[in-house]
């Protein structure tokens, strides 16, 4: 078979999105389910909505556009600020963005008015991780223009935590993001019908934490696909872990010395070997294999070996391991898990097959999809939001 490839089973996708949409639901929490690692992939897109997921989310407009394309009409939001220069773009495809600038809701604004569209926007708010976010001062001023904007709706709030500098989400800035949406809602009398919490790193504060808060959404990407809390990167209980293997072909076998010999200087990615100089190959033999992938089609560090397999290093087309005591002639193929970097690289490589284990989807979920469907280039606007 063709390698390397990823195989993705639907099915445990299914179960994984099935799951915390129900564990989730039982608290008031809506799910956005998020498609970017997978490059909008509809297999996956359609799994999610199957699962329950009240709309999708992604970072980026080429991946909605093919959402779009393969004829999937449940509500999108662009979970990154929109460009400037894809404003069409986004009010064309996309239902609702995220957004942290005024400038850029202007021109969603003036994008939306001149095709008859209408623009759902959250705003983001600064809680601590500084990556996206208004500041919590600065919240009150943006929601006031926001509102008076052509075209535009201000349908809700939210935060991002745990991407940039790994702050948690907990209770305190969950309750936070509530107090503000409060403040919000009686300050210019309207109502909010998101408080968005945050992504996969919130699923500890959802297990921990048992006080209500006004956190009515989370938007779910790594906990669906790889059944982990992105924090400690530890196994979500009822979850599959292995719904994700990426496989590799060894291309090369040998018995060689365990310690590199020679002198020493940069390696192709400018780290030097912590060998100092060691003229003559050490007496010490491994076995070694190559597998046909390295850094330009995954992260070779996020990959979780089989039993007995490690490690050894990794240039961009070459990945070196050591099996142990069994030799893997040429043409093995060797199953390997990836992390979320791991992933989203071999997703975007296009020397990496995708091979789709189809779920079966129940009929009625497709029905329901068609129900809250929302036909395609009409104004979205007057359809129910999530
Ligand atoms: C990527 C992203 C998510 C999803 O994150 P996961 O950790 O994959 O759940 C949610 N919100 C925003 C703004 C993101 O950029």
């Amino acid at each position: 078979m063709t390698a390397p490839r990823l195989e993705i089973d639907l099915k445990k996708i299914l179960h994984n999105a099935t799951t915390l949409v129900s564990q989730l639901g039982a608290r008031n929490i809506s799910v956005i389910g998020i498609t970017k690692a997978m490059l909008g992939a509809p297999e996956l897109a359609n799994t999610l909505i199957a699962a329950g997921v009240s709309g999708l989310g992604d970072s980026r407009i080429e991946n909605i556009e093919r959402i779009r394309q393969s004829g999937i009409t449940a509500p999108i939001t662009l979970i990154r600020s929109p460009m400037i220069s894809q404003s069409k773009r986004v009010v064309t495809h996309a239902d609702a963005s995220l957004n942290t600038e005024i400038e850029v809701i202007r021109k969603l604004s003036e994008a939306a008015k001149n095709n008859g569209l209408n623009h759902r926007v959250i705003l983001m708010v600064e809680l601590g991780d500084l990556r996206e976010g208004i500041m919590p001062g600065d919240l009150e001023s943006v929601v006031r223009k926001t509102i008076q904007l052509p075209n535009i709706t201000l349908s809700g709030i939210g935060t991002n935590l745990a991407c940039r500098s790994g702050v948690c989400p907990d209770y305190r800035n969950m309750v936070e993001l509530s107090r503000l949406a409060d403040s919000i809602e009686s300050k210019f009398d309207i109502h909010l019908d998101f408080v968005s919490g945050g992504n996969s790193a919130n699923m500890n504060w959802v297990a921990d934490e048992h006080h209500p808060t006004r956190i009515n959404n989370l938007r779910l990407g790594e906990s669906i696909l790889l059944g982990r809390e992105p924090l400690y990167r530890q196994p979500i209980e009822g979850l599959h872990t292995d719904g994700i293997t990426l496989i590799a072909e060894v291309i090369e076998t040998n018995v060689k010395p365990k310690q590199p010999w020679g002198q020493f200087a940069q390696n192709a990615f400018g780290t030097v070997s912590p060998i100092k100089d060691s003229v003559s190959a050490s007496k010490q033999n491994i076995l070694q294999s190559i597998l046909a992938i390295g850094h330009q089609d995954t992260d070779p560090t996020g990959l979780q070996m089989p039993s007995g397999v490690k490690t050894l290093g990794a240039s961009s087309d070459h990945l070196v391991i050591e099996t142990g005591s069994v030799a893997f002639p040429p043409g093995t193929e060797v199953p390997m898990l990836p992390n979320y970097n791991g992933l989203v690289r071999a997703m975007t490589s296009p020397f990496v097959a995708k091979f789709w284990k189809a779920a079966e989807i129940p009929k009625h979920s497709t029905d329901a999809i068609k129900a809250t469907g929302i036909a395609k280039g009409s104004n979205r606007s007057t359809t129910p939001i999530i």
